[in-house]
């Protein structure tokens, strides 16, 4: 069985859509996918129909957008009731900052001399990412990764913050919701300083349920089993994931890594709980035998 709980559509910064996200899985011979756009469940619907369509099992969740002592942590809840009325006011705040950003995004790069408008932002729901093609679309950078490096990262001249989500309220909200949490890519980017074991453990006492350790952000192995000896010593689920963007990031090729079996039937079991102890619906997974 071959496990992808990690991938992003057009439904946020992913390049293709929902469908072919799903398809492209089948066809890559995952066995199990997750879509998991940023900070929404817009994809779901069709993501469904054509997991229907091709027999693939299918994991509906999100990567939602919060933040812990003041840095970023992206944070993967799965099979949770996206209509739980204090989950979706969260979502809406943090919606209504991604386009908020973008005016003073645009505004900030152009005062720093590069030529790129409002219109060249045309997502529903905006990231860098987005403003990223824009740059690659007008000629100022070659791909993503130099928007990101050279204007986009925090400290850079187009940065502008955003709201995100407390994490621990946040891990609440989708237990209320019937749903379950991993971290991802934890220590990526540098945020090893933010997540340490002593933080994870805290946060597994909050609820949480998981982190994503294979994960091509986490390039060095020996970071890899220090997380999974974490994982391990704190009763939390090891997953991991390709974090698939389409082409809109290299190197993170649907399959890349993936959740072994059993780590997997530990989530379903954990997501199980959580929808009984919230009393909402939770979303099925979809072509589960
Ligand atoms: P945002 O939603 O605006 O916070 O942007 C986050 C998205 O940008 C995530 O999909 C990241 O994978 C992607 N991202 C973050 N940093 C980089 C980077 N240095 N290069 C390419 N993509 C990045
Ligand atoms: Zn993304
Ligand atoms: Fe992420
Ligand atoms: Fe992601």
């Amino acid at each position: 069985m071959r496990i992808d709980l990690h991938t992003h559509s057009t439904a946020s910064d992913g390049t293709l859509l929902p469908g072919e996200v799903v398809r492209a899985a089948a066809a890559a011979g995952l066995d199990v996918v997750a879509l998991t756009d940023h900070d929404t469940s817009s994809g779901w619907s069709e993501a469904v129909l054509a997991a229907e369509e091709v027999g693939l099992e299918l994991v509906r969740g999100m990567e939602i957008s919060t933040r812990h002592r003041g840095h970023g942590v992206h944070l993967l809840a799965y099979l949770l009731d996206a209509t739980h009325p204090g989950l979706t006011a969260e979502l809406d705040l943090i919606l209504a900052g991604r386009d908020d950003r973008i005016p003073g995004t645009i505004a900030a790069l152009r005062a720093a001399g590069l030529d790129v408008e409002l219109g060249d932002i045309d997502a529903p729901v905006p990231g860098r990412p987005h403003v990223a093609d824009a740059l690659v679309a007008r000629g100022h950078v070659a791909d993503r990764d130099e928007a990101f490096a050279r204007w986009l990262s925090p400290g850079r001249p187009g940065y502008v913050d955003r709201y995100a989500a407390g994490l621990t309220t946040m891990i609440g909200l989708v237990a209320a919701a019937g749903g379950v949490t991993v971290i991802a890519h934890p220590w990526g980017r540098g945020r090893r300083g933010t997540l340490t074991a002593d933080v994870l453990a805290e946060l597994a006492g909050a609820g949480l349920s998981g982190i994503e350790v294979d994960h091509q952000d986490h390039t060095d192995p020996d970071v890899r089993e220090e997380l999974r000896g974490i994982a391990a010593d704190l009763g939390l689920i090891a997953t991991g994931s390709s974090d698939f963007h389409g082409a809109g990031k290299q190197n993170h090729e649907l399959g890349c890594h993936t959740t072994d079996p059993d780590s997997y039937a530990a989530l379903l079991d954990r997501a199980a709980t959580a929808a009984a102890a919230s009393g909402r619906e939770t979303p099925a997974v979809v072509g589960r035998p």
